[in-house]
């Protein structure tokens, strides 16, 4: 399993020196008490680290660049428990480079009638000294995430875990490399981009390798470690003859798990995270790598079809955004394949040739092995499931030649209505919201690809965060989409994002 640093995230309280010694004591054992709170409750995926009260400009500056050079910290939280003049706050914040989160929250939770005089006014000014410190923030048009409300508050506890789980999707997403076997497949618009602008926008590295490398790296793998794996196989997934003799059946699978432990070992080697592959352009492989490359996605890898490096990269990083969540229902390159257009049964069903991660799966999981019907090469072992239903969101990042957008849609996945035995792909089937028709015509606005990166442990809230901690267009498709008014969001991004 390709595995997420367990970073950490420094907890800054703001302060000064005018309420005296006995007023910052207690701001210290507040602030050392709500981080305790917040890493005891089990909400938070990332450990909360407490640091003393910033109380100078010379300290906040010091210490957002510690921040920086901190390969462990992933972002800061900050706090204004009482009043700190915001200007003292402008060389940190110039500096600083990390996500960073304000956390508008109040020490006690209710108005203390009874006892509440002057002293208790002063030390307490979150309501006042949090605006102060917000303001400079928005002179300064800095990018960070507010939360707001109770430190005890369970909502807030997970919209603080959301938020972290964003800041290690924009800390980690520049440690993405994506290897890509061959290039785009031809005459394709939506797979293509800008390799550089998604480096200094997204810290994406993206190569190309040719086939043959990688094949021979295939080739190199030993049979005892194939077989050991086609054994796994057998072990894990239910085996779908329909009809084939079973040896030459096993044989077109241990091609897959040959293929499978090559690419691992390759991509390893060579410190990738994605790949991308092409079924025109397969060179000395076999077969089109399905089956291995839904087992590598499983492991973490991303995964774009057809040269698609920027759904390879956005699947990696919906991964890197969940992992380790408990519950999680998975994440997957998925493409638009065929509707149904009765009333009231609306959807649209999901699948590639091959490729789909089983983590998104529901049930058993069979391996089939059928013509691919296009290409010229074997017919090629895969994975073969149905997914889970429930909310899910879909992604397409797309280049608009002067810019990315990327496109978010929150949509509703759900089983066919009748079995499916003819079709040998994983499947996923879902509509789109609002509805079908406003869902589906406003990502045809949007100019959305039919290949996604789509997830169900992903928020919209987190993919809106991490594309504005990017610096690029964001559209949501959601349940209060209507087309008269995202055609003004469009118009506006074309404004904004010129
Ligand atoms: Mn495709």
């Amino acid at each position: 399993m390709l595995s997420v640093k367990k970073y950490q995230f420094w907890f800054c309280t703001g302060s000064q020196d005018l309420y005296g010694d006995e007023c910052l004591a207690h701001v210290a054992e507040h602030s050392k008490e709500i981080v305790e709170c917040l890493n005891a409750s089990g909400v938070l995926p990332f450990e909360v680290v407490w640091k003393p009260t910033l109380l100078t400009a010379d300290m906040i500056r010091k210490t957002f660049n510690e921040a920086n050079n901190d390969e462990d910290c992933a972002g800061v939280i900050t706090w204004m428990h009482t009043f700190s003049p915001a200007k003292s706050w402008i060389f940190g914040l110039q500096e600083f480079r990390k996500p960073l989160l304000h956390l508008h929250t109040q020490y006690n939770e209710e108005i203390p009638y009874e006892t509440m005089d002057m002293d208790f006014m002063n030390e307490n000014q979150a309501a006042h000294g949090d605006r102060e410190y917000a303001h400079i923030l928005s002179r300064m048009r800095i990018e960070r995430k507010i939360v707001v409300g109770y430190w005890k508050d369970k909502a807030v506890q997970e919209k603080i875990a959301g938020w972290m789980r964003t800041a290690v999707g924009v800390v980690e997403s520049s440690k993405i490399r994506v290897m890509r076997i061959a290039d785009n497949m031809r005459n394709v618009a939506v797979t293509e981009g800008d390799k550089v602008e998604a480096q200094l926008k997204f810290g994406w590295t993206v190569d190309a390798y040719p086939v043959n490398q990688i094949a021979e790296a295939v080739a190199a793998v030993s049979a005892s470690d194939t077989n050991a794996l086609v054994d796994e196989y057998y072990e894990k997934y239910d085996i779908c003859l329909e009809g084939r003799d079973p040896e030459e059946f096993k044989k077109h699978v241990a091609v897959q798990a040959q293929i499978e432990l090559g690419f691992e070992r390759f991509l390893k080697e060579k410190n990738y995270q994605a790949i991308v592959t092409h079924f025109g352009d397969l060179g000395a492989l076999k077969q089109l790598p399905g089956l291995a490359i839904q087992r590598l996605m499983e492991k973490g890898y991303g995964f774009g079809a057809e040269g698609d490096w920027k759904v390879a990269a956005m699947v990696r990083l919906m991964k890197i955004m969940s992992y380790g969540m408990k519950d999680a229902k998975g994440t997957s390159m998925l493409e638009d394949y065929t509707y149904n257009l009765v009333k009231g049964k609306e959807g649209i069903i999901q699948a590639h040739m091959l490729e789909i991660c089983p983590t998104i799966a529901d049930g058993p999981i069979q391996i089939k092995c059928q013509p691919l019907s296009m290409g010229d090469r074997e017919d090629p072992a895969r994975l073969v499931f149905q997914s889970k239903v429930g909310p899910g969101l879909a992604t397409s990042l797309i280049d608009l030649g002067n810019r990315f957008r990327l496109i978010i849609q929150d949509v509703d996945c759900k089983k066919v209505e009748k079995p499916l035995p003819k079709l040998p792909t994983a499947i996923n089937f879902w509509t789109p919201q609002p509805d079908f028709y406003t869902g589906t015509e406003a990502w045809l606005l949007a100019g959305g690809a039919h290949h996604t990166a789509f997830s169900y442990d992903v928020t919209a809230e987190q993919m809106g965060d991490w594309a504005a901690a990017m610096g690029i267009e964001a559209v949501f498709i959601d349940k209060n989409t209507n087309i008269k008014d995202f055609k003004k969001d469009l118009m506006l991004g074309e404004v904004f994002y010129r």
